[in-house]
Order: C-alpha cells, then sequence, then structure tokens
C-alpha cells in the first residue's frame, strides 16, 4: 500500500470515531505528503487546523495509521497552500503529491454545489427502502413530485446514523433534476442557518438574509434539535417559515427526535413543525441491512460473499453509518491481506470497531450528555427531587452508568448521592423493560448514546 491507500484506510477509520462535522472540518483538505523513516508528514491548510490535528487528534490519527501500516512510529504536520484548494471535497483518491508545487486534488471526491449546498451522492437512487424508513421515503418522494403542495412541512426524526441527511439531500437533488432552475432549493444545517444570520447581524446585512431565504423554493433544515433556546434564531427561524409556508413554498426539518421532545424549541415554533407531516426513521432490520451493504458494495465496485455481509449486518445494528464504515474496514483489510477476510477474522475486526471510543467514556460524560439531551440541571438529576421531568432522565442515567461503563449498582448508587443499590436495580430493570416496546424511548437512549461516544 502507498502512503495515501494507507490515509485513505486510515480516514475511513477515523470517520467513525468523531463526529461528521468535525471529520469534514478537520481533515477535508488534509492529505500525506510522504513517509519517511517512520514518519508519516500530512499536510494541512492553515495553522489552526494544524493545531487542532496535533492537540485534539494526533492519538486518533497515529494509532488509525499503525493499525493499517505497522512501519509507522510517527506523524508530522505542515502547513501546505495545496490544501487550501480542496475546499468542499473530501479526497477519496488522493493523487501522488511529493513536491511543494502541486495541482489542485481533482480526484472524484465529494462535491457539494456551492449554491445549494445539496451533496450529489446522496439521492434517491442510493437510498435503500425498508419498513424503518417507509413513511420517510414515501413523503419524501411525495414532495419532490410536487413541492409545496402536499406535506408542508415535513418534520423526519430519527436517530445518529439512519439517513435523515440523506433523503433530504435526496429530496433536493430529485427536485433539482425534475424542475432545473425554476425551483430555488437550499439546504443547510441549523448551524448554518445560525452561523449565516449571525454574520448577517454583525455586518448589518439583515435584509440581505431575509431576501436570499424568503426567495427559496425549497428548503431544507437539518438537525433543528441544535436550536438553542429563546434565541433570535428562533424568531427569525420563525418568521421566515410564516412567510415561505404562506406562499406555498416546501420546507423540511429535520432532527433527531420529534418536535414535542425538542426542549428548546419555543411553543409557536414547534407548532409550526407539527404542522404538516411527521415521519420518523426507525432502525433497518436485518434484510434490509444486508441490502444497503449490497447496495454500498454495488457503488464500490466491490463485493464479499454473502455471509461476511451476514456478519457485518449482524453485528452493526443501529447506525447505517457505522454499518458503512464496518463495511470499508473489512474491504480494507481485504486489500491488504488480498483476499476476504474469514467469518472469524470479521468478528474480530468488528468487536474492535463497535464502540472505537468506549474506553474513554465516563461517568461524567454521560452525566453531562443526559443533562443537556434533557435540557435539565446537573443539581436536579443528582437530588431527591421526585419532580417527573428528573425522574426519567435519572432513570436513564442509572442505566447507562450500568449498561455503558459496567459499574455495580452500589457503585451507581453511591455517584448518584448515595442512592441504594435498590433504587439503581430498579431504575436500571425499569428502563430496560420498557425498551422492550417504547420505541420513542429506546431512539432517546440510542441518541443519547451517539452522542457520549462521540463526545468520548
Ligand atoms: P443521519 O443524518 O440520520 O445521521 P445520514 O443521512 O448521514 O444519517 O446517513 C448516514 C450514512 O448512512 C450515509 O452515508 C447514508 O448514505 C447512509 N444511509 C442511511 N440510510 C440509508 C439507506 N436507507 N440506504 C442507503 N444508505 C443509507
Ligand atoms: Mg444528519
Amino acid at each position: 500500500m502507498d502512503i495515501h491507500d494507507t490515509w485513505q484506510a486510515a480516514l475511513n477509520e477515523i470517520e467513525l470515531s468523531i463526529t461528521r462535522a468535525n471529520f469534514v472540518t478537520w481533515f477535508k483538505n488534509s492529505f500525506p505528503v510522504k513517509k519517511e523513516n517512520g514518519t508519516v508528514v500530512i499536510a494541512c491548510h492553515n495553522g489552526f487546523t494544524k493545531e487542532w490535528l496535533e492537540k485534539r487528534y494526533h492519538k486518533i490519527i497515529l494509532k488509525a495509521l499503525r493499525d493499517i501500516d505497522e512501519d509507522v512510529k510517527s506523524v508530522e504536520y505542515i502547513i501546505h497552500p495545496a490544501a487550501r484548494k480542496q475546499e468542499h471535497r473530501i479526497a477519496h483518491k488522493p493523487a501522488v503529491i511529493v513536491e511543494p508545487d502541486i495541482a489542485p486534488l481533482d480526484l472524484g471526491g465529494i462535491t457539494v454545489d456551492r449554491d445549494t449546498n445539496l451533496n450529489a451522492r446522496y439521492t434517491f437512487d442510493s437510498f435503500i427502502v425498508g419498513s424503518h424508513n417507509e413513511l420517510a421515503h414515501a413523503a419524501a418522494r411525495a414532495i419532490s413530485e410536487n413541492p409545496g403542495i402536499k406535506y408542508n412541512p415535513l418534520f423526519i426524526y430519527g436517530g445518529v446514523g439512519l439517513g435523515k441527511t440523506h433523503l433530504m439531500h435526496a429530496i433536493g437533488n430529485d427536485i433539482k433534476a425534475r424542475f432545473g432552475q425554476k425551483k430555488r432549493i437550499k439546504y443547510v444545517t441549523s448551524e448554518q442557518f445560525s452561523e449565516d444570520l449571525v454574520e448577517a447581524i454583525r455586518k448589518q446585512k439583515m435584509n440581505e438574509f431575509k431576501r436570499t431565504f424568503r426567495a427559496i423554493d425549497v428548503l431544507l433544515i437539518d438537525d433543528v434539535q441544535f436550536f438553542a433556546a429563546k434565541d433570535k434564531l428562533q424568531e427569525e427561524l420563525f418568521h421566515t417559515f410564516n412567510d415561505l409556508h404562506t406562499k406555498n413554498k416546501q420546507i423540511v426539518f429535520s432532527s433527531d427526535r420529534p418536535p414535542k421532545a425538542i426542549p428548546s424549541i419555543e411553543d409557536r415554533l414547534r407548532s409550526r413543525f407539527e404542522g404538516g407531516m411527521i415521519a420518523d426513521i426507525s432502525m433497518p432490520d436485518l434484510a434490509t441491512r444486508i441490502a444497503i451493504l449490497k447496495a454500498k458494495l454495488l457503488q464500490k465496485q466491490a463485493s464479499l460473499d454473502e455471509k461476511t455481509l451476514e456478519v457485518i449486518a449482524f453485528a452493526v445494528q443501529k447506525n447505517i453509518r457505522e454499518l458503512e464504515g464496518a463495511l470499508n474496514r473489512i474491504l480494507t483489510y481485504a486489500a491488504i491481506k488480498g483476499r476476504d477476510p474469514s467469518p472469524k477474522e470479521v468478528e474480530t475486526i468488528l468487536s474492535e470497531l463497535t464502540h472505537p471510543n468506549a474506553k474513554t467514556v465516563t461517568a461524567k460524560t454521560i452525566l453531562k450528555t443526559i443533562v443537556e439531551f434533557y435540557d435539565i440541571s446537573e443539581d436536579g438529576i443528582m437530588k431527591q427531587s421526585r419532580a417527573k421531568e428528573l425522574v426519567k432522565p435519572r432513570q436513564v442515567l442509572m442505566y447507562l452508568l450500568r449498561e455503558v461503563l459496567k459499574l455495580s449498582y452500589p457503585a451507581i448508587g453511591g455517584k448518584l448521592g448515595g442512592r441504594d443499590h435498590t433504587t439503581v436495580i430498579h431504575a436500571c430493570e425499569k428502563i430496560g423493560e420498557q425498551l422492550e416496546y417504547d420505541m420513542q424511548l429506546s431512539q432517546e437512549i440510542n441518541a443519547i448514546k451517539e452522542k457520549i461516544y462521540y463526545a468520548a
């Protein structure tokens, strides 16, 4: 393997252990320059990125490289002007780069349209439909055929890595293919919407901001659970929404939970979210997971035997992004060995992967994540209060301390201000039983777990 293949394989690995946003921000423009005497040199497009890679991601990077190539002893980071030219691209197959004066990399990476922010890779064609996403998919299709008429707004919710973003881009790409220039389409994450707004306020360009967003025919806003409480932001979103909605312009929102479970959202906005069609995406069943793996293989023009696919689909159940990551990992392994791995090898590879950050999760991470998720105070959850809005989060906390950290019941009681271990047992059992039938709770706990693992 040359250094570019090694780096690519390492990126596949890294992508799994950090959030998508961080991955894109810190890794999309970086590429390997050379490997010499066991030292890999990585080029970054500015000092800021270099610093982050050095300070925050060095360990992950080194480990990922070493997992693939044992000869790697250290990693160095340099600032390299060529890295700047890769904006809006994630290089999938970097060109051979040796000397400073380098052509921009144009290597079949993922291209994002600057105008609409749509990613051409996410289409209906590449979206596998199963019972877990049937409703959301049908609504998305209906909207694409007749934007603004049928379901407006469409609110899609579901756990991390289950296809919400994919579906939103698919709607945008399909409308673009059908209507061309006739429909102005814009995809934004809630963060981008906030950043644009803050920027507009700072530069005193609110009129322009309003004009831009209110001239849109199809507005897709991803991850609205991140809209912070009592914000100028929510107000602006509310007015943008009303303006577009009155004009029969299509609006699509996504979130990791239903509107009623987003604590930081104002009621008037919540009622707008709920005013159209709400569709959830749940976890795909085994057959669907296998179908997804097959579709990804086809895209990559690779193949693996049926048994191997089953083992992968069996091991990774709750997150399609991880499912893809697992597939990449197995394919890398196969490429290094020059043969398909045995089922046993597949299992070993996958067991290392299920939760790459599991070792660094602490009780504090779990507590912080839960407090944030339910928008309650740390103090409240630790105290004896029987208030209903605290009881459930507290039980979830006990349950996750047990499940994720495998702490003993008395140890958990101790961490929660000296509660009796029987209280802890009761809480863990109650949540465990409820999970059997309560989809909503199961999605909440999954969302929390994802956050725990990715925050660590
Ligand atoms: P979310 O936004 O819900 O966190 P994404 O839309 O980013 O999830 O999906 C994560 C990954 O899984 C993406 O690479 C996406 O293409 C893939 N994926 C999700 N659902 C499907 C599906 N039904 N068919 C094919 N690929 C899927
Ligand atoms: Mg998403």
